[in-house]
């Protein structure tokens, strides 16, 4: 069986590139090809003889996306990428553009298992992981069609990325190999619903990523009704595993809170959440919760928004809301994939 030579990390490329005959030096020229280049063939690696270019494509392939939709924002340049993999799935991704350069949004799974009662990627439920090379390439897709470089990531589209950690730990190495994209580990942002033991793995790997936390509610009364993992790991433990983070890496915890009318955006709420929150090096992003078509939630008012973040602000929590980039193209995370399987 052929592999995925973009799932390969340095060492593991170099064993396998030796073990076909190639001299040492052809490795930082694959590498090279593969991951700062970014070129999808081995056709185009031109500084290797045809006879190389055919073995390499006897033992391997480089996993590739194709891009199906792009949508363009004409409010604020933000593109949105829906792409198949090799096996007809389709996955999202997001570029943004802000005043420090590039960021990219990109998903880890296609569907996800974690059924969050507000969130369109939950609904057609988990279909598998996606690899190493798959993730890189919706990174490397975006750049080269945008013909930009991309220096920010974001680990927030569909999927748990703690649920696919092994994979997500390797892409986080390669995209910060220096022989590759050499993105910063501190311009990287991973998003979770909360799994716990996977929050204090992260941890100890000290990579100085941001960690962003699915929070959406003051109480486990509230979280368990629209995020099933609570009953796994409730808050109480999460805040720890919260806690022992950024203890460990220094790093402020970023807590999402999709504000959602009349359930959790009341001022004893703000309250109740600044309590749990106290003495954290951590701040509150609030996002007005989209509008899913299939979920009867609803956005809060501005007038909520901006009382809830004095309140959090008035006890010493920073909270702000979430700029909405490319609302006129559906760039939330999920929306294009469910649109699409709903044809
Ligand atoms: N599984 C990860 C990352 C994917 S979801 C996680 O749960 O964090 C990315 C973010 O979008 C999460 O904070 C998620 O809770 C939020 N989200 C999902 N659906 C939403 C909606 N309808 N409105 C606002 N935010 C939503």
């Amino acid at each position: 069986m052929l592999k995925d030579l973009r799932s390969l990390n340095y060492k593991e490329m170099q064993t396998e590139i030796i073990n076909l005959g190639f001299p040492k030096f052809r490795v930082n020229q694959i590498f090279s090809w593969i991951h700062e280049k970014c070129v999808d063939s081995f056709d185009e690696m031109t500084n290797l003889s045809k006879d190389m270019r055919g073995k390499l494509s006897e033992h391997f392939y480089i996993s590739k996306l194709t891009i199906n939709t792009k949508l363009v924002s004409k409010v604020d340049e933000t593109v949105k990428y829906l792409f198949v993999l090799s096996d007809g799935e389709y996955v999202e991704s997001v570029v943004m553009k802000y005043k420090y350069g590039y960021s990219i949004c990109i998903s880890t799974q296609v569907g996800c298992k974690m059924g969050c009662k507000f969130c369109a990627s939950a609904i057609g439920g988990f279909v598998r992981q996606l690899s190493v090379g798959e993730m890189l390439s919706e990174i490397y897709t975006a750049q080269n069609d945008l013909n930009i470089k991309i220096n920010h990531l974001v680990l927030m589209g569909t999927g748990e990325p703690l649920d696919n950690y092994e994979n997500v730990v390797k892409m986080l190495e390669l995209i910060s190999d220096e022989n590759g994209q050499n993105m910063s580990m501190r311009h990287i942002s991973l998003s979770t619903c909360g799994l716990v033991p996977k929050i204090y793995d992260l941890a100890k790997l000290k990579y100085g990523i941001t960690l962003s936390v699915s929070l959406h509610a003051p109480n486990n009364n509230i979280r368990s009704k629209s995020m099933p993992i609570n009953n796994t790991y409730d808050i109480d433990e999460l805040l720890k595993a919260c806690r022992y983070y950024s203890e460990h890496t220094g790093r402020r915890i970023s807590f999402e809170y999709a504000m959602i009318k009349d359930v959790n955006d009341s001022d004893e709420y703000a309250l109740e959440l600044a309590n749990r929150l106290k003495g954290m090096l951590c701040h509150v992003n609030l996002i007005p919760v989209n509008n899913v078509k299939e979920t009867d939630y609803v956005k809060s008012s501005v007038e909520r928004q901006k009382k809830f973040i004095d309140i959090l602000s008035s006890r010493g929590i920073t909270a702000t809301v979430r700029r909405t980039l490319g609302s006129d193209i559906n760039a939330s995370c999920g929306q294009l994939r469910a649109s699409k399987r709903n044809k």
